[in-house]
């Protein structure tokens, strides 16, 4: 049987003092694969700039006219990391076999040939899982940690310790391409797309150079992305609390009644303060809530494109 051929998709915004690291050790690590048989000759990796304010592009285009296992797209601005790789494989469509890593190698690139063991093996998807996260601040992992069971409980299915490091089969790909959402949450639309999955274990490691791209403000739209995007318990929480408040209030005015008709004056107007208040928090919450809801409608009722490659050097 003929090998299959693999991309790696390396989605990069101002990476330019890791990408030489991470185009030698890719390419290493393909060559390896190639030698022996794992995989076909054409595969190759490609490098999507993200709208890169540094030299990221340049580097790209001078690694792709010099090796042939290199290729790069260029979005016309900075898009996120989740746009840019669907922008990544959505070019990869006539490769057998993607795999998505970071530019920063984080994740580590060894287990890719585990991956393709398990592609081989039958699986459509193969989820890089992280089994350490020595490597992480106490920040970063509590965060993370937290964040994952929030999202079990509120019923959103995805991988825990998963992050975009991963294989897709071609079918894999070709089903994911079919979501047409703006607000992408790559991680947890996979499990909707069933087929065999498998996981294989690595340890994260610390980013080899520059910083993270990912500072608490993206982490936490992300985390926002991914719930609003997949799951209506808020929504729901918000009904249940509106019900019990208005069950509440419901009591307070019958008392209220009770103590007026008995001729007891309620006095003190910091209780009816505090009450208008109180209502008040609830009520602008829960209107926060819903818009969350009402602006996601709002942005896929416009079906904009998600990206617009610029240039590109795949035919090189
Ligand atoms: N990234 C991107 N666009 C962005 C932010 C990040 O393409 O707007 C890429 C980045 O170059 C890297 C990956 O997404 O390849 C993950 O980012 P990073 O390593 O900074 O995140 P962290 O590991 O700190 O969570
Ligand atoms: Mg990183």
């Amino acid at each position: 049987m003929q090998p299959p051929v693999l991309s790696i998709v390396v989605p990069c915004y101002n990476e330019q003092e890791v990408l030489d690291f991470c185009l030698n050790e890719l390419s290493l690590r393909i060559e390896d694969m190639i030698y022996k048989g794992k995989i076909d000759k054409g595969s190759h990796i490609v490098f999507i700039d993200d709208g890169s304010k540094d030299k990221t592009w340049r580097l790209i285009e001078i690694a792709s006219s010099e090796k042939d296992l290199v290729k790069g797209i260029k979005l016309s601005r900075n898009k996120g990391h989740q746009t840019a790789l669907m922008a990544g494989l959505s070019v990869c469509t006539d490769s057998d076999i993607t795999v998505s890593i970071d530019a920063d190698l984080q994740d580590d690139s060894s287990v890719i040939e585990q991956m393709v063991d398990a592609y081989s093996a039958g699986y459509d998807i193969v989820y890089g899982v992280r089994n350490d996260r020595t490597s992480d601040t106490f920040f970063k992992k509590f965060t993370a940690e937290s964040f994952y069971k929030l999202m079990t409980l509120l019923g959103v299915n995805q991988v825990s310790n998963h992050a975009d490091f991963r294989l897709l089969s071609k079918r894999a790909l070709n089903s994911l391409l079919q979501y047409k959402e703006q607000n992408l949450y790559i991680r947890g639309l996979i499990p909707l797309i069933g087929y065999p999955s498998d996981k294989v274990f690595y340890s994260r490691s610390e980013r080899v150079a520059g910083e993270s791209k990912y500072p608490l403000r993206k982490m936490l739209s992300l985390a926002l992305e991914g719930i609003t995007s997949f799951s209506v318990t808020p929504l729901r929480i918000v009904s249940a609390l509106g019900f019990m408040i208005s069950i509440l209030s419901s009591i307070g005015v019958l008392y209220t009644l009770i103590q007026y008709f008995l001729g007891h004056t309620v006095s003190g107007w910091a209780s009816v303060i505090l009450a208008v208040l109180f209502i008040g928090g609830v009520q602008m919450l829960c209107l926060g809530v819903i818009g969350e809801y009402v602006g996601k409608i709002y942005m896929e009722s416009k079906k904009r494109p998600k990206f617009f490659i610029e240039d590109d050097t795949l035919k090189n």
